[in-house]
């Protein structure tokens, strides 16, 4: 009676899979090859393959849950509750409850659920969870603070920033989560081999138990029985969930760096990496433009100053940003009218029945503007006051301190091809790529210039190889589109750079980019161990079972055994740590084989 019970449920199992999927299932199988047992008169062997397959099944699916729950509430950093201060008390409040400015209290210990600034306290942050950093992040009045983050010592009192489903947390688990729709080439192949695969064990089941025997003239028990022990192996199951349960695994292990890939194709696609493209301004250098020098012609250098600023007052552009720092007014708004931005050239404006314009050599040759460009190894903003020259400012900003790393890593694992592209000058760019150790720079790109040099570079790849563009200012997200791989560094720097990227780095460090293709060639290498392994027990078996050799029982627990291997294979995809440069050698050398 017990295998009826176990033989009925997996009937209904079956019946709402096949529903379901309409396709052929390893349910099925065992079902028809429990009755094909009856039949022969080997029922209790029919039970005992049952059984195996259902507790097989069990210990797959606990461990496949297993494995996700890990990977998944370690990703699931969104507390419960939170402390909201409301009228000097603190009031207890889900975290979906809180509205921008509201301000919260967080005790050391607690994870903070919601972004925002600090207005009063001082403590230390881990914020190993977004970033991978292990050092942890001093913070006092006035810092930014990430949901997401673990505070650590003192109590803060912050004023929210972001609500919860706009926090970072909550947007890295969107994007985990949407993650998972997106298949890469392998599983969608093994999806499709499974569809084949499966009637075709099915068909030879039948040739071999049925036909031969009855043509052949051959007593049909043996036959028969050796055709069930196919059926029995003829599950794809455990391929398709180990070469899924990689890419899970290697996402997971991903996003504990601070690396998020939006899909399993892009960690498909990285692992095939040979061209890497950078923007220079905010991804290899701070965007930090210093004043180096100003010279102004026929007016107070200020007051140069003080009209560059006005200029640049509504523009985003790093450089416009300094300058307004550095200007240090307190602007009259009522006095600006007119705000123009040339893209990749500069900003005009109307103040005070003037115009005030402030660009690179571009705008002032667009302009009719005769400046004196001399050269120098700064950005030079040129500034003119009713189309007439007026001075110059120049500017430099520095290289991250990580970015000769960033380079020093693409070489190591073999990534030859590095190129640069930058808006600003071309002394500049040779500056930069000189410190970076980069060949290839195209200097005093416009924005449309920088999309077609990257059509241009991917023209020219060799069929199969992949190019990874990484940027981080908005203007980028045509070309983050366009590359094999967009990458934003820095986090979520905008919604157009953030919906157009393909993976996001949360830290400002390019370096992360040679870990994630370390991470995705080690994933790649899983996938196809699996895939392999698979393939090979699964053929051995068959053949086994077609000899006779296997009986039904044995292949039933061979194929469980062996599900329980390549899945725990797959989860290494989630361990994976500084793998030393070596293993990426490997890895790369697999691939040339
Ligand atoms: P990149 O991000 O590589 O610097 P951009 O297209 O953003 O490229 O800018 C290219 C160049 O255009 C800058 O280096 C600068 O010379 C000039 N430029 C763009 N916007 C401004 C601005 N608001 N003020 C002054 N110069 C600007
Ligand atoms: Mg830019």
């Amino acid at each position: 009676s017990c295998v009826v019970i176990t033989g009925y449920d997996m009937l209904i199992d079956t019946v709402t899979k096949l529903k379901r999927e309409s396709e052929f299932n390893a349910s099925l199988l065992i079902v028809i090859t429990a009755a094909g047992a009856f039949v022969i008169d080997k029922g209790a062997e029919g039970a005992a393959v049952m059984l195996i397959f259902r507790a097989g099944e069990v210990v797959r699916s606990k461990l496949v849950r297993r494995s996700a729950n890990d990977i998944e509430s370690f990703m699931d950093l969104r507390p419960e509750a939170v402390n909201a201060v409301i009228n000097g008390a603190i009031v207890q409040m889900a975290p979906g409850k809180i509205n921008v400015g509201d301000v919260i209290s967080v005790s050391p210990g607690e994870r903070i659920a919601l972004d925002g600034v600090v207005i009063s306290g001082e403590s230390e942050l881990d914020t190993s969870a977004l970033d991978g950093k292990a050092a942890p992040v001093f913070v006092t009045e006035g810092s930014k603070v990430l949901s997401g983050s673990m505070n650590l010592k003192g109590v803060l009192n912050m004023r929210v920033t972001a609500d919860f489903d706009h926090s970072t947390v909550s947007r890295i688990l969107e994007l985990v989560e949407e993650a998972e729709n997106r298949k890469a080439a392998p599983e969608k192949r093994i999806g499709k081999f499974a569809r084949i695969y499966t009637p075709a064990v099915a068909a030879a089941a039948l040739i071999l138990g049925i036909l031969v025997p009855v043509f052949g003239g051959m007593p049909i028990n043996p036959w028969l029985q050796r055709a069930l022990g196919l059926l029995v192996l003829a599950s794809p199951a455990a391929y398709v969930i180990s070469v899924s349960m990689t890419y899970f695994a290697g996402n997971g292990g991903a996003s504990k760096k601070g690396i998020i890939f939006k899909g399993a194709d892009v960690i498909d696609t990285m692992s095939r990496t040979t061209s890497v493209v950078f923007d220079k301004t905010g991804t290899l250098t701070d965007g930090i433009y210093r004043v180096v020098d100003v010279s102004a012609l026929g007016l107070p250098e200020s007051r140069l100053l003080m009209l560059a600023a006005y200029a640049e007052l509504f523009s985003d552009h790093p450089i416009a940003h300094s300058i307004v720092v550095a200007a240090d007014i307190m602007p009259d708004f009522a006095k600006v009218s007119d705000f123009r931005e040339y893209p990749g050239k500069g900003t005009e404006i109307e103040i005070g029945g003037n115009s005030v314009a402030a660009g690179n050599a571009l705008l002032m040759e667009e302009l009719g503007v005769g400046a004196d460009i001399s050269q120098t190894e700064y950005s030079a903003v040129y500034i003119a006051v009713n189309r007439q020259y007026a001075g110059r400012i120049l500017l430099r900003d520095t290289l991250k301190p990580d970015s000769v790393k960033a380079v020093k890593d693409l070489h190591t694992i073999g990534i030859d091809r590095i190129v640069l592209f930058t808006g600003d000058k071309r002394e500049v760019a040779a500056d930069i790529a000189g410190q970076l150790g980069i060949k290839e720079f195209y200097a005093e790109c416009l924005p449309e210039d920088k999309f077609s040099r990257l059509k241009g570079l991917l023209n020219m790849q060799l069929k199969g190889d992949k190019l990874i563009f990484a940027g981080n200012g908005a203007d980028d997200a045509p070309i983050l589109k366009m590359a094999d791989v967009g990458i934003a560094v820095g986090g979520f720097t905008s919604n157009e750079t953030t919906d157009a990227a393909d993976m996001i780095i949360m830290t400002d460090e390019a370096s992360k980019i040679a870990s994630a293709i370390t991470l995705a060639r080690y994933t790649d290498k899983i996938v196809r161990q699996n895939i392999m392994l698979s393939t090979g027990l699964k053929g051995l078996i068959l053949l086994l079972a077609a000899l006779g050799i296997a009986p039904m029982w044995a292949a039933a627990l061979a194929d469980a055994v062996f599900a329980l291997i390549v899945l725990t294979n797959a989860k290494r995809a989630f361990g994976i740590k500084g793998r030393d440069i070596r293993e990426i050698r490997r890895n790369k050398s697999d691939d040339e084989e």
